[in-house]
């Protein structure tokens, strides 16, 4: 992509999307549908692809190509971090011989610790050296805007996407009030194009992030919904791009309805903002387990039963017959 002009940029951008379309189509033939039914169409300002990670297989988050960690470390904020994968994957790498040592310190008895560590110069540079065009999401094992990170690591960091603009950066945080103080604390007045922000949501009582990122200056605005234990209720989505939803995962997950994911649903289509269910969670919460005949009856566990009709990330995916895997139709063309 280096050395390309904007136009050879885009027409790239859009036949790789062409062909994940297609690839999408392929897969699941419930999507296909979806554009015979005007009902359950997205927005026409937006276009379905399928999961991004597919091409790589760096991560297996829908909704990204690659994972990145500048940093690493953490402290729970609300209850969307009750079950924080992270927590549990650094703990297991603290207490690892062969667990990279940015890790250490970081967890005590379990816990985060809030040590928050810079990453080895390969992880913190990583981006600088692949030439491939890749989505990142910045920080799975930390959050970027959190107060324990050093201001000049951020500064740094933003830099490097500065200077990578080949690559998309997602920056998703539970920390959104942080934004704009701490930017105006490195002289940053504005992030690089191709960096998205993202606020996670997972319920009603924090709501308010929205509106600390509606006026960030990004190219891509988005809420990520998930884990989804409660219902979100009414949301103003006024200069929000995407928004993603999904059921919690893992051991002792709390369930996802399909009432509140469609009412999310309904919002992003009412209000023009691309929408993407990422999983379930659980068998247990897809709708399709009401159809599960029970192991006597099929002979598999409600986890295969569902994993046969419905193989999408954690879970299942299908949201009343479709695949909705949308994102804003300009966000990948730089
Ligand atoms: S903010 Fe994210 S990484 Fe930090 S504790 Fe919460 S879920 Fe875990």
């Amino acid at each position: 992509m280096v050395g390309m002009t904007n136009a050879e940029r885009q027409a790239r951008f859009r036949e790789r999307r062409k062909a994940e379309l297609e690839a999408l189509r392929n897969a699941a033939p419930a999507v296909a549908a979806s554009d015979e039914d005007d009902d359950f169409r997205p927005s026409s300002s937006v276009a379905l692809v399928s999961a991004l990670n597919k091409r790589s297989g760096e991560t297996s988050i829908e909704w990204t190509e690659a994972t990145i960690n500048p940093f690493v470390g953490c402290t729970r904020v609300s209850e969307g971090c009750r079950s924080c994968y992270a927590e549990r994957d650094a703990h297991r790498f603290s207490n690892s011989v062969n667990g990279p040592p940015a890790y250490a310190g970081t967890t005590k008895d379990r816990k985060w610790t809030g040590i928050i560590n810079r990453a080895s110069d390969a992880s913190f540079y990583e981006s600088l050296k692949n030439k491939r065009p890749t989505v990142y999401f910045v920080c799975s094992m930390s959050d970027f805007w959190h107060v324990n990170v050093k201001d000049e690591w951020r500064k740094e960091f933003i830099e490097i996407m500065h200077n990578t603009p080949h690559h998309t950066y997602q920056l998703l945080t539970k920390r959104p009030e942080n934004i704009s103080k701490m930017l105006a604390a490195i002289n940053i007045t504005e992030l690089p194009s191709n960096v998205w922000i993202g606020a996670t949501v997972e319920d009603s009582r924090v709501k308010s992030r929205i509106d600390h990122i509606r006026n960030i200056p990004a190219k891509v605005r988005f809420l990520s919904v998930e884990p989804m234990t409660a219902p979100l209720g009414s949301v103003d989505l006024t200069g929000i791009h995407w928004v993603i939803t999904g059921g919690e995962s893992g051991p002792g997950a709390r369930p996802c309805k399909v009432e509140w994911v469609r009412e999310v649903r309904d919002q992003c289509r009412q209000q023009g903002v691309a929408f993407f269910h990422k999983q379930w969670g659980t068998a247990e919460s897809n709708p399709l387990s009401a159809a599960y005949p029970g192991k006597e009856a099929s002979g598999i566990t409600l986890k295969d039963f569902i994993k046969s009709i419905d193989p999408h990330a954690k879970g299942g995916a299908f949201l009343d017959g479709l695949l909705f895997r949308a994102i804003p139709e300009f966000a990948l063309c730089q």
